[in-house]
């Protein structure tokens, strides 16, 4: 309990700095102490932010026969009884006190100290508990609880059990609520003020109570409009802060300026139009538009451009690279991988054809060049890429990233794009400055597949512009999807032989696995005396009956029984060997892609697979962004149950892109699968709208891993807002702190918000800095 009476305490409001931050030993005394180990609370300000779980209104308590065992919970009751008994096997007495609520049910309350208990429970007084509920001989107890009664005006400290609601805490081991609300009350009482970060004005604009009023009306709530209402505020205030941060990093990213790019009139950008056999959707059009206007900014351009796989950024963003070469420059475009880079130079010389075959036979005399920069490259051909980068002859270089951080000079950068969502930090911006003309920065412009909802794209890529493409161009038929359960044995025949089919009939096939697997495994696990699978090589070889083989390759998969771990996942190894035994496919051509192959080796697996050559490629997700295989039709997903909604999607998003109607098929593992992963894939099996989709994942996830804490390793930054839910504020709010930075970009009269930003922890400036 705080022992220091308040008249002890000296008022903190006259402290240095900003109070949230003050110890609180100050303020509560010995309490402090009890805080911080039972939940490592040391600051006003994490005291104020652990927020209440619930709240229970004691005008309308819960009945005791609904109590739940074990928890924390505060009741209102009459006191029908109070006796002492003499206890058995220690000295000291014991006080009961029976109690009865509303609804007829009784409990009891013990004390094995009855102190002065047993004066002020007395028959008849209506009393407030708070406790964690127990059960001895069949009757509900709560063993000293806190309590107030209501006659007596909140004796014993519990003052908050008597107004308004009663906040309800997560139950933390070794920290009593009475404690733990005693210290808040100590707090409230000695604060004043806190500063705040959103300004008057805004406060006033958008209606909102003050910092510490909103924390007050969160613990210390009269009714439930009042912790709304400060929950609405601190969530506010948290969105605030952030938008301003991102504003301000938008503010930054365009100081120095951009030179501006337009297309000529009969520009190469032009001319690959007139080669295009198509023509652009209306919603490429308007995202061009959109391109292009930035480009003619001094501004530079820093822009996200979302799509599907397949809704035509690709060609968007040649055709802001040909805008660049117009003008004179040069435009870089990095891939995640050197798989994708390699695709990317394939295709976007395909496009382009002779406008990228300048000084070439039968090259545009006033084209250009197109260069590939990649690791894996000989010393001769990098040579000749660096150079003609460097030189200016080539207008487009496609590389993976390391093209920005290597000493590669161009003579003149004038547009980056960024293939598929690469965090693009502070140090690279630094990196691709001075490869720009002097006292310039390139345009940047990051594409990325995965459809981001509003909210996200507004909290992590909110300093950049966003486009956005809706529609698949040219008549791209929707992919269907089922799950496979692979606990049946019929199916997964029924999924291999399906394989087999889609082969005959001309298409191509991804089996996708969770994991690599070890190609110099003996053989399959399972395979051995002690598996539960069958033997491979007797049963499944030749002359094993066709409706056998399916089955068995999911069920020699699984470890083991009685091995440690889970049950073990697919690898690329062992099912392409498994499937090149089944006589289902073993006359398909199969092959193997991972990320750990050398990358000549991947790169001709997939040429070969591009080429038809290949006509199953077994791999692991490495196939995942932006691999263009018209003929592909249909997509295995084994052990699907292990991917995201938004990876699934991502995944199958890679066949049914040449016209033909694609299917996916998500396989789940044997036994032990989640049920709520099932939930996920029949989801994505329902719909293939992947706004849709990405919202249904927001939701599924924490907030940390929207924000990518889990790859930093930090925590989010977040400590009120919910991206799936917050939409309304998180508008407003952006709203609000984009004005109040534009109106004053130093934020030198508002120094409460400009400290709150320096605030904002490291993790979260982090991620906030990418674009
Ligand atoms: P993304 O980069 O968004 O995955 P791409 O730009 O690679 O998409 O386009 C996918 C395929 O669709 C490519 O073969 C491209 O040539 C073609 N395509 C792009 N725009 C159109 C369009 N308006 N009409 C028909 N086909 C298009
Ligand atoms: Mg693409």
């Amino acid at each position: 309990m705080p022992g220091a009476g308040r008249a002890h305490l000296r008022p903190v409001a006259d402290g240095e700095g900003n109070p949230l931050d003050f110890g609180l030993r100050d303020l509560v005394g010995a309490s402090a102490q009890t805080l911080q180990r039972a939940r490592g609370i040391r600051t006003v300000g994490q005291l104020l932010d652990w927020l209440p779980r619930t709240y229970l209104d004691p005008t309308r308590p819960t009945a005791f026969r609904d109590l739940p065992h074990g928890e924390d919970v505060v009741v209102v009751g009459t006191v029908r009884a109070a006796t002492t008994h003499q206890m058995r096997n220690r000295r000291g007495r014991r006080l009961v006190v029976d109690v009865a609520d509303d609804a007829g049910g009784t409990m009891q309350l013990t004390f094995f100290k009855p102190y002065g208990h047993q004066d002020r429970l007395r028959p008849g007084v209506r009393v407030v508990c708070s406790g964690q509920v127990g059960v001895w001989r069949d009757t509900l107890q709560l063993t000293h609880p806190d309590y107030a009664t209501l006659s007596e005006g909140g004796e014993g400290g519990a003052q908050w059990l008597l107004d308004g609601l009663v906040p309800v805490y997560t139950a933390t081991k070794g920290l009593s609520p009475i404690v733990h609300g005693q210290c808040l009350d100590l707090v409230f009482h000695q604060l004043d003020e806190l500063p705040d970060p959103v300004p008057a004005q805004v406060r006033r604009q958008v209606g909102l109570p003050g910092l510490l009023e909103a924390y007050r009306l969160v613990h210390r709530p009269g009714t439930e409009a009042d912790h709304r209402r400060g929950r609405w505020r601190l969530k506010f205030g948290e969105a605030f802060t952030v938008q301003a941060q991102l504003a301000r990093v938008r503010r930054s990213s365009e100081a120095v300026p951009a030179r501006p790019r337009v297309p000529a009139e009969q520009g190469l950008g032009q001319r690959l139009r007139d080669r295009l056999p198509f023509a652009l959707t209306e919603g490429q059009e308007a995202v061009l538009a959109e391109l292009l206007g930035d480009l003619a900014r001094e501004v530079p351009m820093h822009r996200l451009l979302q799509g599907e796989v397949g809704s035509g950024k690709t060609v968007l963003a040649l055709l802001a690279m040909l805008a660049v070469v117009d003008s004179g420059g040069q435009a870089a475009l990095l891939a995640p991988t050197e798989v994708l880079a390699a695709q990317h130079h394939r295709s976007i010389s395909q496009l382009l054809g002779p406008i990228a075959e300048a000084g070439l036979l039968g090259g545009l005399e006033e084209g250009t060049r197109l260069a590939l920069l990649t690791g894996s490259q000989s010393a001769g051909e990098r040579k000749q890429a660096l150079l003609a980068a460097a030189s200016g002859e080539a207008g487009i270089v496609v590389g993976t990233h390391a093209l920005i951080q290597q000493h590669v000079q161009f003579a003149e950068l004038g547009l980056v794009v960024v293939d598929e969502q690469h965090r693009f930090g502070v140090e690279q911006r630094d990196a691709l400055r001075a490869k720009a003309p002097g006292g310039t920065s390139p345009h940047v412009l990051v594409m990325t597949a995965t459809p981001i909802p509003r909210t996200v794209a507004m909290t992590v890529y909110g300093d950049m512009k966003i486009s956005t493409l809706r529609e698949l161009p040219g008549g791209r038929r929707p992919i269907s999807s089922h799950v496979v359960d692979g606990r049946r044995p019929d199916w997964v025949r029924r999924t291999w032989q399906r394989v087999a089919e889609e082969v005959r009939g001309g298409g191509q096939v991804y089996v996708v696995c969770p994991r690599i697997g070890d190609p110099d495994d003996p053989d399959l696990p399972g395979s051995g005396t002690d598996g539960p699978g069958l033997p491979l090589g007797g049963e499944v070889g030749p002359g094993a009956p066709q409706g056998e083989d399916g089955a068995d390759l999911l069920g020699l998969l699984e470890m083991p029984e009685g091995s440690a771990g889970p049950p073990g996942l697919h690898g690329v190894h062992q099912v392409a060997r498994c499937l090149r035994e089944l006589p289902a496919t073993r006359d398909l051509r199969i092959e193997v892609l991972h990320g750990r192959m050398p990358a000549e080796a991947k790169d001709a697996v997939m040429q070969a697979f591009a080429a038809g050559r290949v006509e199953v490629l077994v791999s692991t997700t490495v196939i995942e962004v932006g691999v263009d295989v018209p003929d592909a039709t249909t997509m295995v997903l084994l052990d699907a149950d292990r991917f995201g909604i938004s990876q699934l999607h991502q995944l199958r998003g890679r066949v049914g892109r040449g016209g033909r109607p694609g299917l996916a098929l998500l396989v789940t593992q044997g036994d032990g699968v989640d049920p709520a992963a099932i939930e996920r894939l029949e989801q994505v099996a329902a719909t293939t709208d992947g706004f849709e989709l990405a919202r249904i994942d927001l939701e599924s996830r924490r907030e940390g891993d929207v924000l990518g804490a889990s790859q930093s390793g930090g925590r989010s930054g977040l400590r009120f807002l919910r991206l799936a839910r917050d939409e309304d504020l998180i508008v407003q709010a952006h709203e609000a702190a984009w004005r109040t930075v534009e109106s004053d970009p130093e934020l030198s009269r508002h120094p409460e918000l400009a400290d709150a930003l320096t605030r904002l922890d490291a993790t979260s400036a982090a991620f906030l800095e990418r674009g």
